[in-house]
């Protein structure tokens, strides 16, 4: 690629890069989107709650946004992985792991999250398939069916309130000690949701379809959705690189315009919020795109 310096790179072309990419193109600004092709759901066979794409694939739905990005000329894509960025001058040096280097005057971040998955044989396997991140997602497709939910302490009693209107036949699953207090585990008998407490050896599939979990204690039960909140870590090292601040649940930190504490320096969708769908990933996108255009155009009047 011979040009070098653009006005926004963008790290990360999946949703909500590609909305931002929108806002900067019909706004005539050059931009550099940088991806390197694995967003979050790339396993999840059906993408659900996006208006106008529902059920279809989350390729699909990236394939379509790109197609329109491209009509904007002044926007250009690069196959390849943000190893570095740094601060140099009026802007910033991005660095790839092919080693090429490029500059810009505003960085936006829009590198969603890795998912760390559990330690547990077929875990993996069933993410996004059968085991399920969010009920908003997926929830509606395995109403009534016999359900599980793989998480403890606060969040786990939350989650059980939101799966509860999809299903009856619940199981919360602790993976050891429940965290939970006297209350909660009142509660949750109240409303017949077993609790188990057992630790798990295995989830038994079919290509990503539960079948069942089996316990350390030879145990086995019967399932066929499983939800799970599971840990995560940023992309990209920009607490290191850059000095951005994280919140205290590992989000990069941002304010209502999307900036970071790093003049310069915005992100969005995923890597910023709990909150993750395609459709919030687009509107942040997009207001992250049209945040960076003000400013630029601020400093040029
Ligand atoms: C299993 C699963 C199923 C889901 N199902 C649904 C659903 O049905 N409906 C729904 O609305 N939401 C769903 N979600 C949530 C949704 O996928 C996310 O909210 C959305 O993908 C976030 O978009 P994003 O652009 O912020 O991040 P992502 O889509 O994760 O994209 C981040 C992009 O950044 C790139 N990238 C990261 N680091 C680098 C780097 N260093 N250099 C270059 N590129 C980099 C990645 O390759 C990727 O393309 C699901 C999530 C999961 C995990």
């Amino acid at each position: 690629m011979e040009n070098k310096n653009f006005d926004v790179i963008i790290i990360g072309g999946s949703y909500s890069g590609l909305s931002a990419g929108m806002s900067l193109g019909r706004s005539v600004r050059n931009v550099l989107i940088i991806d390197n092709g694995k967003p979050c759901n790339r396993q999840t066979p059906h993408s659900h709650n996006f208006v106008t794409h529902d059920g279809k694939t989350p390729a699909e739905i990236a394939k379509l946004a790109k197609e329109d990005v491209e009509k904007y000329k002044t926007v250009q894509f690069y196959n390849g992985t943000v190893v570095k960025t740094s601060k140099v001058n009026d802007g910033f040096e991005i660095e790839t792991s092919s080693g090429e280097k490029f500059y810009t005057k505003k960085i936006i971040l829009a590198s969603g999250v890795k998912d760390l998955m559990p330690d547990i044989p077929g875990f993996a396997e069933c993410w996004g398939i059968s085991v399920i991140h969010c009920p908003y997602c997926h929830g509606y497709e395995v109403k009534n069916e016999i359900t599980g939910i793989l998480s403890n302490g606060e969040m786990a009693y939350e989650f059980s309130k939101l799966v509860f209107n999809l299903t009856k036949n619940l199981t919360l699953f602790t993976n050891g000690k429940a965290a939970l207090s006297k209350e909660q585990i009142e509660k949750l008998d109240q409303n017949k949701i077993i609790l188990n407490e057992d630790e798990i050896k295995e989830i038994k599939h079919e290509e990503g379809s539960i079948q069942k979990v089996v316990f350390k204690n030879g145990k086995e039960i019967q399932l066929q959705a499983l939800y799970a909140k599971i840990p995560f870590e940023q992309n990209v090292n920009v607490s290191d690189d850059l000095g951005c601040e994280l919140t205290e649940q590992g989000f990069i930190k941002v304010d209502m315009m999307q900036k970071t504490n790093i003049p310069g320096l915005f992100a969005c969708g995923d890597n910023v919020t709990m909150m993750r769908s395609v459709a919030n990933a687009v509107a942040q996108g997009n207001f992250a795109g049209a945040v960076v255009n003000k400013e630029l155009s601020d400093e040029e009047f």
